[in-house]
Formats: structure tokens, sequence, C-alpha cells
């Protein structure tokens, strides 16, 4: 079953890059095994996934502890971070999609043994119950982050409200992607800002379409039937 979906879905990103001319090799499908085991996330990997997503601090140590090194397997830390667990984690990931805070990006400062790869989570949406920064706090704080030379801004993430409808989570993204290009425009050195953390199961073919570099699924490859 893992097979077919994960060929559907494979399918459906070239159908998404065909339709407005963008290549294959610009997106990154990070596969979300945050609701499965690692026998399911190893089925991933043989099948030629290889990048991984948890959500949580213990359930992402829980599984990378189960593959070998040698697997070269890419860890992404998709979910908010509290700042007490930074030290446990932020050594054993290659991406982290949800930084929203100054004090957070100072305790990866203090704790991380080199740069690592952050995406900035903006809450374009407005939803209360989401976390990330506004739109408009993004370049104060893009700014504050130039003396922290282990946070490497790569892009921006944003999730879209589970209700939204396909033309507000179109806008919602088609936001995100110009946030982003203006950071890009910047020139900053720390904050190279070339990619996009957006789209999941339900939405990740109108992300492709506004612009997402990676794309984090998860129900959709675990999918019954
Ligand atoms: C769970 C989760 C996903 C994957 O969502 P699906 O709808 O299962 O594809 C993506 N991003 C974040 C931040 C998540 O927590």
């Amino acid at each position: 079953m893992i097979a077919e979906n994960l060929h559907r879905i494979e399918q459906e990103i070239q159908e998404s890059c065909a339709l407005v001319s963008r290549n294959l090799q610009d997106i990154t499908m990070v596969a979300v095994t945050k609701s499965v085991d690692s026998i399911a996330a190893k089925e991933l990997v043989e099948l030629g996934v290889t990048d991984l997503a948890e959500n949580r601090v213990d359930k992402l140590l829980e599984k990378k502890q189960s593959f070998s090194h040698d697997q070269q397997i890419k860890w992404h830390l998709i979910g908010n971070l509290q700042r007490r667990k930074v030290k446990l984690i932020i050594n054993e990931i290659d991406y982290f999609h949800a930084l929203d805070s100054l004090r957070l990006a100072q305790e990866i400062q203090k704790r991380a043994e080199h740069p690592i790869h952050c995406f900035i989570e903006v809450n374009v949406s407005g939803e209360e119950s989401k976390h990330g920064l506004k739109p408009e706090e993004l370049h104060s704080f893009v700014e504050e982050l130039e003396k922290l030379d282990k946070v490497y801004v790569v892009g921006l993430m944003t999730m879209a409200p589970y209700d939204a409808s396909q033309q507000e989570v179109r806008t919602i993204f088609s936001t995100l992607k110009q946030l982003q290009v203006s950071v890009k425009e910047k020139n900053l050195q720390y904050a190279p800002c070339t990619e996009l953390s957006m789209g999941m199961s339900q939405d990740f073919k109108t992300a492709i379409e506004e612009g997402a570099t990676f794309v984090r699924i998860g129900t959709a490859l675990f999918r019954k039937g």
C-alpha cells in the first residue's frame, strides 16, 4: 500500500510541476512519519524516500535510532520546538521547519555545533491556533538573526488552515512566496531564503503550483485503499 501511495504522490508531484513548468528536481518530498512506526518509515526509505520528518523530538530520536548511520537520511523536525528540548535534538537534524521566536533562535545558537538549516514559520492565515510569526514581523525578525551564526535561514514555512477553500489556500501559499522573495532579495549571507516549505497531503499540488520546494506529506502516504 505504501508503495502504491508513494508512486501516486510522485506522479502527482510531477504533474503539478509540469502544469507550471517547474523542474521536478526542485521539489523535495518530505515524508511525515509521525503517525506510523519505524517499520513503515523503513519501507519508505527502501522505496527511495530520502527525507523523513517528525513533529516531536522524542519520536524523531526514536525513529532515527532505528536506522543505521550509513543510510544517509535527511531528518526534518517540522513541529513546534520547546526551548528546553533544543539541546536534545538540534544536532541530530538536517532541517528545522518551525523557527518562530528570537528566544528559540538564541537557544539554538547556544546549543548547535554547526549552522542549522532553519525555516522561519509564518502564520500567513492569521489563525489563532497556529504557530508562526505574523507576516509584518518577518523582516525585523530576520534582521535580529544576523548575530546568530548557528541559525541559517534556508526559507519560510507555513501551514494552511485545514478547512480553507482551495482559493484561500492558494492565496496563503502565494503570500508566503512573496515574503520569501522579499527576504531573498536582501541578499543576506545568513539568510539566503531560497526555499519554501508548504503543502501537506491535501494541498501539496496547490503548494507546488505556488512555488513550494519542500512538501511535507503524511497521511496520503499511509492511507489504505
Ligand atoms: C502532520 C504534519 C504534516 C503532514 O500532514 P498530512 O496532512 O498528514 O500530510 C505536515 N506538516 C506538519 C507541520 C505536520 O505537523
